[in-house]
């Protein structure tokens, strides 16, 4: 017997029509590329996103083209945004931090017809221009008093791209599965490969992370979404904020700590979200300048483990309750949320903070299970540390053009390539990515516990951990440090700081310091550069 409930498929539209008629009066707060803030409500984002959506499809346009959008986060790169994926097309959101050679793979990849860019990338795209074989026009995110002379193709200001259009336009009703959204994973071998989510899926994702116990952003929010659109849809912020009228404050492209902090302040903002190195540049401004924050209550850290000095000064210093929370570009993105259990509230700082470490429990829609090489699922005791694997909704069966061939179990789970423990109350934790576990001796090393706990030296800005190889126990970790500004400290006081705070086998054989460790083009170290910077490195136990 079929229900009896009416069929109303879960379009992203749906999100924007419910937010310009409901929540029409808030605000979308922008730090523009050119420079002044801008200010606009819900009501003319979705006006100007009808009219993106007729501009397309008089530019022709058609349902399952793909857009691409290379910008920062600012309200035209949102309005293009539900525009695109409202007419029926894909928006394609390239992360401008990637090598010019994998932007041009990715876009000839995706085969994306119209690219949507800010000013910032216009002389980059100009040297590209030539390897893109299938844009056939360029939009520029700015008004024709800001364009600049370009030998880009069909380049067009954004302003005037859209004044040709009215806003005269009734969504489409799509089915529910239709592609909506592309975004590449950075990986760190190969190509990157193309992770295609459905209007069912972001709607889904977004419903779920907002939970009260997830995100729970509520219309009374300031959102900063710091973490930027092409890194996987912002963590849901560009859905989740809209479907409850949480008012946005987009960061454009100034995101070190100064200008954060003025953002934070001016606008008022309540709820933030991302990655560790962004907040350690705050929190070193904080530190430095003595300001304090007076009205950020809450942030969503994830996209890298968050350091537990992170979380302790945010709570202890400055009175702003940290979520931390994991997932991937392929889980649209967040798997996990530190959601605290009810008898938590009565349990000791120092214990809670032990909970508020781990990457935390899945929200409804994420099944999750680790298990050995062989695929036998391990226990779920906090101690045995497996690969991580995901089923649901919202989690990739796939990549795009089949790439990466089959990439589920026999039961539908996704390996996330991750390596965690799950405990007994469900909290998930993360030890390492498969291909950056230190193996000595046959047993496996944590380097995110030790690269968590250097941090919280005073004179470590940064730490990552690396096995390099040892003729006894195969690999051995190594500590990189990068000290922080006008901070001194020798390897002896680092390791003296870590002893006792990790098992003596797990201690680094060695530390060094670098001036700055690389990142990927989304935050994370770049384990494999390191690996090959110290590839021939000789520890000096290697030496007995
Ligand atoms: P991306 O697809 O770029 O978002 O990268 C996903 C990967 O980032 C995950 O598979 C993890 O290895 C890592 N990651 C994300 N969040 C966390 C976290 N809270 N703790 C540790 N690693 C994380």
């Amino acid at each position: 017997m079929q229900g009896l409930m009416q069929d109303w498929p879960l379009l992203v539209s749906k999100i924007m029509e419910h937010c310009g008629r409901y929540y029409g009066d808030q605000q979308v707060v922008t730090r523009s590329i050119e420079g002044p803030m801008h200010r606009i409500t819900y009501r003319e984002v979705e006006f100007r996103a009808k009219r993106v959506a007729k501009a397309l499809l008089a530019h022709g346009i058609k349902q399952g083209d793909r857009v691409g959008t290379l910008a920062w986060n600012t309200w035209r790169h949102l309005e293009a945004w539900y525009g695109i994926a409202g007419m029926g097309a894909v928006y394609h959101t390239i992360n401008p931090r990637l090598f010019p050679s994998q932007i041009a793979y990715i876009a000839n990849h995706a085969e994306d017809r119209i690219l949507f860019t800010d000013l910032t990338f216009v002389p980059l795209l100009e040297k590209l221009a030539g390897e893109l074989k299938t844009i056939e026009r360029y939009v520029i995110l700015t008004d024709a008093g800001h364009m600049p002379k370009t030998t880009l193709k069909g380049a067009i200001a954004y302003e005037d791209f859209i004044a040709a259009a009215d806003a005269d336009y009734v969504w489409p009703r799509l089915d529910e599965n239709t592609a909506c959204g592309l975004c590449y994973t950075s990986g760190t071998t190969g190509n990157p490969k193309g992770v295609l989510y459905s209007h069912r899926s972001n709607v889904l994702h977004a419903l779920a992370v907002n939970a009260g116990d997830g995100l729970g952003l509520k219309n009374s929010d300031v959102i900063l979404p710091i973490v930027p659109m092409f890194h996987a849809n912002a963590w849901s912020i560009a859905f989740s904020a809209l479907q409850v009228g949480a008012s946005l404050v987009m960061p454009g492209m100034r995101l070190d700590g100064a200008s954060v902090f003025e953002l934070l302040e001016t606008e008022k903002v309540t709820f933030s979200a991302a990655v560790p190195t962004v907040w350690l540049m705050l929190l070193q401004h904080l530190e430095q300048t003595g300001a304090k924050l007076s009205t950020l209550k809450r942030v969503a850290i994830g996209g890298s483990a968050c350091p537990q000095a992170i979380i302790e000064k945010f709570e202890r210093n400055y009175g702003v309750e940290v979520m931390h929370a994991w997932g991937m570009t392929e889980l649209s993105p967040i798997g996990t949320l530190a959601m605290m259990k009810p008898e938590m509230a009565a349990w000791p700082y120092e214990e809670l903070l032990k909970v508020k470490l781990k990457q935390g429990r899945p929200m409804f829609t994420v099944e999750m299970k680790i298990t050995d090489d062989a695929g036998r699922e391990l226990p779920r005791d906090g101690k045995a540390f497996g690969r991580l694997k995901v089923r649901g909704p919202a989690i990739a069966s796939g990549y795009l053009k089949g790439e990466g061939g089959n990439v589920l179990d026999a039961d539908g789970f996704f390996d996330t390539g991750d390596v965690a423990t799950i405990d007994p109350d469900g909290f998930m934790q993360i030890t390492d990515r498969a291909k950056d576990v230190i193996k000595s001796g046959g047993e496996w090393i944590s380097s995110i516990e030790i690269e968590n706990i250097a941090v919280g030296h005073p004179a470590v800005a940064e730490a990552a951990v690396i096995g390099v190889a040892h003729p006894k126990w195969d690999e051995r970790p190594l500590l990189i440090c990068v000290l922080k500004k006008g901070m001194a400290a020798t390897r002896e006081e680092i390791l003296t700081y870590l002893d006792g705070k990790i098992a003596k086998w797990w201690m680094p054989d060695d530390v060094v310091f670098l001036d700055e460790i690389p990142h990927t083009a989304t935050g994370k170290i770049q384990k494999m550069e390191l690996r090959e910077k110290f590839k021939s490195y000789r520890l000096p136990s290697a030496a007995a």
